[in-house]
C-alpha cells in the first residue's frame, strides 16, 4: 500500500503540473492505473490531460495514481479510495457479477462502466536462450506470474486452471510488479513474464531491447475453450515487427482495457470527463500509439459488462453513440 501511495503522490503532482494551485471549490478525482511502463498509466494521464484543460469551466482536477492494476483499482473504487480506474474487461465482468476471484467479496453492484479503451492481448515474453516458444513450454521454468491485484495475475490463474496447472508446475513462480519484470527477465532472474497489456508498451519494449527475448504464442484447447465460453475473451494477434527481434505475428487471446467508476461518483463529473475525451478524440488518439484505432462508437459499447454510469449514458445519448 505504501508503494502505491508514493506512486500516487508523484503521479498526481505530475498530472496537475508544477505550481498549480487548487481553487477551493475544485472537485478532485483520481484515476487508478497500473505500472508506469504499462499502458494504463499513460491512459490515465491522457484522460486527465484533456480533463484538466477545461478545469476553469468545470472545476474538476484529475490526477493519476500508479497502482498494482485492474483488481486493485476495482477494489479501491469499491472502498471509496479512488473515483476511477482502468480495468481489464474480464475483471470488470467478474467484479460486477461477483464471480471468479470476486466470488468471496460478492457482486460489486455499484460498479459502472464509462468507456472501453485499447485491446490488451495476454502477452508472454521469454528469454530467447530459454527455448520457450509456446505457453506449454513454461512448465518447469522460472515465471513471473504477476503481482496479486494485477489483471494479468488473475487472467494467468484462470488460464492455468483451464490447463490443469498449479504454481508447482513452475520451477519458480515470482510475483514481481509489472514495472519490475522486464529487468528481472534481462537480469536472468526469471525465464518468462506475463503481462496483459496494450501494444506497443514500454515494458515489452524494455524486455525486447535490453536483452534478446521473444513473444510467446498462447494457443491451444484451453485458450479455445476460454474464448468460446466467455464473452470478454477473444483471440488476439500481436503484430510482428512491433518489437526488436520479433518479426512474426504472435497468436494469443486477449481482453479490452476499460475505464470504470462507481455509481457514487456524480453524474456531472462523469459527464464532463467523458465529454473531455470524446470531444477531443483526435487528440486522445495521438497521446499513445495503442489509442490510434479508437472509435467513440466502439468505446461507448464494446467490452462493457457493468451498466454504463448515468453521466456517461447522458453524454452518449446526446452524441448519438448509443440507442
Ligand atoms: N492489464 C494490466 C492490469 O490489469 C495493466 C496493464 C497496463 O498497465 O497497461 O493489471
Amino acid at each position: 500500500m505504501n508503494k502505491h501511495l508514493v506512486g500516487a503522490f508523484v503521479a498526481a503532482s505530475t498530472a496537475f503540473g508544477a505550481g498549480a494551485v487548487a481553487a477551493q471549490d475544485d472537485t478532485f478525482v483520481t484515476i487508478g492505473t497500473g505500472g508506469v511502463t504499462g499502458v494504463y498509466y499513460p491512459t490515465g494521464g491522457a484522460i486527465c490531460r484533456l480533463v484538466n484543460r477545461g478545469r476553469s469551466e468545470h472545476g474538476i482536477r484529475c490526477g493519476v495514481e500508479s497502482t498494482g492494476g485492474s483488481v486493485f483499482n476495482i477494489n479501491a473504487i469499491r472502498g471509496g479510495e479512488l473515483e476511477f480506474g482502468v480495468a481489464q474487461s474480464d475483471w470488470q465482468y467478474h467484479a460486477f457479477n461477483g464471480t471468479s476471484r470476486f466470488e468471496e467479496q460478492g457482486a460489486f453492484e455499484d460498479l459502472r462502466a464509462v468507456f472501453s479503451v485499447h485491446p490488451e492481448p495476454f502477452t508472454v515474453v521469454a528469454r530467447a536462450d530459454s527455448g520457450i516458444t509456446d505457453f506449454e513450454d513454461l512448465q518447469g521454468m522460472r515465471v513471473n506470474v504477476g503481482n496479486p491485484g494485477s489483471g494479468q495475475r488473475g487472467t494467468m490463474e484462470v488460464l492455468m486452471e483451464a490447463m490443469g496447472w498449479t504454481m508447482d508446475d513452475f520451477a519458480v513462480a515470482s510475483e514481481l510488479q509489472a514495472a519490475e519484470q522486464s529487468q528481472a527477465l534481462c537480469d536472468n532472474n526469471i525465464d518468462a513474464m506475463v503481462y496483459t497489456v496494450g501494444h506497443p508498451s514500454g515494458s515489452i519494449q524494455e524486455a525486447t531491447t535490453a536483452c534478446d527475448s521473444v513473444l510467446v504464442n498462447v494457443t491451444g484447447d484451453a485458450v479455445d475453450m476460454l474464448v468460446e465460453e466467455n464473452p470478454f475473451y477473444r483471440v488476439a494477434t500481436i503484430p510482428g515487427g512491433m518489437y526488436r527481434g520479433n518479426d512474426e505475428d504472435t497468436m494469443t487471446f486477449g481482453v479490452g482495457a476499460t475505464f470504470v467508476t462507481s455509481a457514487d461518483v456524480s453524474d456531472d463529473v462523469v459527464y464532463e470527463i467523458v465529454s473531455a475525451v470524446m470531444e477531443n478524440i483526435d487528440q486522445f488518439r495521438g497521446l499513445h500509439p495503442a489509442f490510434a484505432i479508437l472509435e467513440p462508437a466502439e468505446m461507448a459499447n464494446d467490452g462493457l459488462s457493468a451498466p454504463l454510469h448515468a453521466g456517461a449514458e447522458r453524454y452518449y445519448r446526446e452524441a448519438g453513440l448509443i440507442e
